[in-house]
């Protein structure tokens, strides 16, 4: 037997206790209950993520197959190459679902290692050099050196999903700029810092959650998957490290990453 009130769920159960007596035991489900309507969205939330690109698949496969004859060289080409975005959608997809899992299902906790903070920043402007195609300015500031305590694969993508994102909300001749600097404390910082389209206040709590996007047309047309930054939080939450995001719609966005100073030795 449950009640419901205001936000809150209780499960009541009344056993006859003697004559005329009752035991009432209740129990606060509240907690339960939302952590099964968070898990209910999510498995609608990737259904749908799934039968998106499948849909077009499926769509143009059907097309081709009921009539090859009617198509010339160059739209069987067109289809095919769409088909073949789509399915990268779909592993994109896959791929950062299970990187989620592995994540929030209590994994072994990342391989501690050194991470000389220099490389990575050298390594991650260069491949966002390369993912920009010449379309922006990328630049990079070292302001102090260091060496990060943690996983080197999982901080890497967590730096990288930034200046990925950057980049992708970015327009042409925009200007996406990496950086590290160590504070005063002795811990550091990264950032990532782009002139694009912005973010306005009130999307900026939610961006960490899992398929939140502001705009879900510009998030498709750029190869996004909706989980970019919710990796990006269980990676800092795991390396302690904290996300803090300024911006501006039209002028740009700023995310910096802060370590304590228990994660960073000079060398
Ligand atoms: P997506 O795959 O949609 O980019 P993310 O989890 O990486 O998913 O980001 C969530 C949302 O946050 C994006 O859909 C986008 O609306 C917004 N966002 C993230 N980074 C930026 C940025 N640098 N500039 C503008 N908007 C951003």
């Amino acid at each position: 037997h449950a009640g419901r009130g205001a936000g809150l769920t209780l499960q009541v159960q009344v056993i006859p206790f003697g004559e005329d007596q009752y035991l009432v035991l209740s129990r606060d489900i509240s907690q339960l209950e939302r952590l099964e309507t968070m898990r209910r969205d999510f498995v609608a939330n990737v259904s749908h993520e799934l039968r998106t690109p499948l849909t077009v698949i499926d769509g143009f496969l059907e097309t081709l197959s009921d009539g090859l004859d009617d198509f010339d060289h160059d739209e069987v080409h067109r289809y095919l190459v769409l088909a073949h975005e789509q399915s990268g959608r779909m592993r994109r997809l896959i791929d950062d679902l299970l990187t989620l899992s592995v994540l929030e299902t209590g994994a072994p906790a990342p391989v501690e290692e050194g991470v000389d903070v220099a490389d990575l920043m050298h390594e991650v402007h260069k491949e966002t050099e390369l993912l920009s195609g010449g379309r922006h300015t990328v630049t990079m500031k070292l302001e102090g050196g260091g060496v990060l305590h943690g996983s080197r694969k999982e901080l890497h993508s967590a730096v990288a999903n930034l200046t990925s994102n950057a980049v992708r909300y970015t327009p042409t001749g925009g200007h996406v700029e990496i950086g590290w600097r160590r504070r005063a404390d002795g811990g550091g910082e990264f950032w990532v810092q782009d002139d694009g389209i912005g973010i306005e206040a009130g999307h900026i709590p939610r961006l960490t959650e899992r398929f939140y996007r502001v705009d879900r047309g510009r998030s498709r047309e750029t190869g996004g998957t909706g989980l970019g930054l919710a990796i990006v939080k269980h990676i800092l939450t795991r390396h302690q490290a904290e996300m803090g995001v300024q911006s501006r719609p039209g002028a740009g966005s700023r995310f910096t990453v802060r370590f304590p100073p228990a994660r960073i030795t000079q060398d």
